[in-house]
């Protein structure tokens, strides 16, 4: 285990999410995906905030988009073409796209996730 994992195991910090405790991951495993790719699912939001409102989830679990850089370039693009193709599958032609980094910008589950919204908006998400 790496020693980032390792305290992410033995320090839980207010805020960030035990990757072994993960909404996230567990419904990347077992959740009713709207669409998926190799690495990546689509979910709607529980709780929309536009007309449509889709999650893109990435398999691997870091906290924030701030470790965006954990990906490979690959998984990266292969990650932001999945985006573009749930809001395609969704019918969307004009959309947003939302990121909400740390708990000051918004963001409430510690697994990075992609916001796709599309129609009106009903709120601001997170
Ligand atoms: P954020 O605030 O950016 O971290 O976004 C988290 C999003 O996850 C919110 O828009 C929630 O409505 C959504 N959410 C929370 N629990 C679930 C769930 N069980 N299934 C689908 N979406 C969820
Ligand atoms: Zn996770």
């Amino acid at each position: 285990m790496s020693s980032s994992a390792f305290a992410r195991r033995t320090s839980p910090r207010r805020g960030f999410s035990l990757p072994d405790d993960c909404l996230f991951c567990r419904l990347y495993k077992e959740g009713d995906h709207v669409g998926a790719t190799d690495g990546f699912v689509a979910i709607k939001d529980i709780n929309p905030k536009a007309d449509a409102h889709l999650l893109v989830i990435p398999e691997r679990h870091v906290d924030t988009f701030r470790e965006v850089g954990d990906f490979s370039a690959d998984e990266s693009q292969r990650m932001l073409a999945f985006v573009a193709d749930t809001a395609k599958q969704a019918g969307l032609d004009d959309y947003r796209v939302v990121v909400n980094v740390g708990e000051g910008g918004g963001q409430t589950i510690f697994h990075l996730h992609w916001h796709v919204l599309g129609g009106r908006l009903h709120g601001i998400p997170g």
